[in-house]
């Protein structure tokens, strides 16, 4: 068989420890004998960030700026126990955060469903994909104790001095206070990220507030993101036949719980925080989530949504055996891919995204799947197999099929 062809390099950022490992199985077992992979390479493990001084993520979050699509491994954020083990010069800052700053974009969460793994939630049948605001509210607040007895206030002085003053509250006993903020442009790209994302997914879009309560600030959030839908996204959404739908988040939970799925739902910060948590247990696992970076300017950034996996890691390094779920570390090359032959026009690196998808669904379908699978799994008897054994197993199923 002809290996596919591939017209713009993707933008590869490898990471650490085991997903590091599973990194490497699953180029050489899954993409390198099918597709002639066009790659720029840059290694953000830590050790490469240490030694170039965290250029290296700079270096490969411009390049994914350049040509669109990267597809990133899970990497270490270090603390202060990382700084030690790995003798780091400083405790450089987490690479997403970095990347993230530099893309400008709002972060995708969605589960991958299989036969098998069943959503505690009765009535899902499709994903329900998390978009979460990353910038700003109750993650940048400032906040206060008081004391005692005394009035609180917020004073917004302007640039040429003029103040505007409101009483927050008269204090007659001690309590405390919280100040939070968030900026137009970040609330606009987000609201454009989310769109153009239903857009290409064809799915609905919703997004909830608290605006009947805070009357400024959610509300601000909901009026931006009807701006933009009505001057912007309205034709395209009429036409692709989907809808934006906007409700308190109170109705949006309820109206969750109750859902058969297939949407997408846009969460404030904090929201999204909780809410994601929330699905990714319900939907089964963290090993069975996916994660884009989508950008208002255009660029797509695909990963697992789960860490480094630092416990079988060094079970790895003694030489022992693990059984580390490579799915959503498939499913980012599988989404790179797919987003590189939709770019580039090349219908064959699309089938072949999908084709190992269908692989990896029909291989956990049939019963072989990874330990953390095989604990939740309404499959009787399944076969668990080790990190390797899984990747071998769907390359297996992949070869049976056409693509
Ligand atoms: P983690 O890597 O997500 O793993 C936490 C636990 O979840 C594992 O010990 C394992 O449970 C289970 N698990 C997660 N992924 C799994 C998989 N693919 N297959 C099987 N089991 C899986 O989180 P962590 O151990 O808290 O963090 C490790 C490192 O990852 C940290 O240094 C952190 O900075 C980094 N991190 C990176 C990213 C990212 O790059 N996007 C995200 C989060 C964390 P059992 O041990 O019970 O088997
Ligand atoms: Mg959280």
């Amino acid at each position: 068989m002809d290996k596919i062809q591939m017209k713009t390099p993707l933008v590869e950022m490898d990471g650490d420890e085991m997903t590091r490992v599973l990194w490497k199985m699953i180029k050489d077992d899954l993409i390198l004998p099918f597709i002639d992979l066009k790659s720029e390479y840059y290694d953000l493990g830590l050790e490469s960030r240490d030694k170039t001084d965290d250029k290296v993520t700079i270096d490969s979050a411009k390049a994914a700026m350049k040509y669109g699509v990267a597809v990133k491994c899970a990497t270490i954020t270090p603390n202060a126990a990382r700084v030690k083990e790995y003798n780091l010069k400083k405790m450089y800052k987490s690479p997403n955060g970095t990347i993230r700053a530099m893309l400008d974009g709002t972060v995708f969460r969605a589960p991958i469903l299989v036969k098998g793994i069943e959503p505690n939630v009765r009535t899902w049948k499709k994903p329900i994909t998390i978009a979460r605001h990353a910038y700003g509210d109750v993650y940048k607040a400032t906040e206060m104790k008081v004391s005692g007895p005394g009035k609180a206030e917020l004073v917004f002085t302007s640039e040429d001095g003029i103040e505007t003053r409101q009483t927050i509250f008269d204090f007659d006993c001690p309590g405390v206070i919280q100040g939070q903020y968030n900026i137009e442009p970040s609330i606009r790209s987000f609201a454009k990220s989310c769109f153009t994302y239903a857009l290409e997914k064809g799915e609905d879009l919703w997004f909830a507030t608290k605006d009947t309560i805070s009357k400024s600030y959610d509300h601000t959030f909901k009026d931006i993101f009807q701006e933009e839908y009505d001057n912007v996204y309205k034709d395209a959404f009429e036409k692709k036949g989907i809808t934006y739908f906007y409700t308190l988040i109170d109705d949006a939970v309820a109206r969750v719980m109750k859902s058969e799925g297939g949407f997408i739902w846009a969460c404030k910060n904090y929201d999204g925080d909780v809410m994601s948590d929330m699905l990714s247990s319900a939907f089964g696992s963290l090993a069975m989530m996916t994660s884009v970076l989508v950008s208002p300017h255009g660029y797509f950034e695909y990963e697992a949504a789960h860490g480094t996996v630092q416990r079988h890691y060094y079970k790895y390094l003694k030489g022992e055996k693990t059984s580390t779920n490579s799915v959503a570390t498939i499913f980012a090359w599988t989404g790179a891919l797919r987003k590189r032959g939709e770019l580039d026009n090349i219908p064959a690196l699309q089938s072949f995204a999908d084709a190992l998808e269908k692989a990896v669904i029909d291989t956990i379908e049939s019963g072989k799947m990874t330990g953390d699978l095989a604990r939740i799994t309404t499959i009787a008897d399944p076969t668990v197999l080790d990190s390797e054994g899984f990747i071998l197993a769907v390359r297996d199923t992949l070869e049976k099929e056409s693509f």
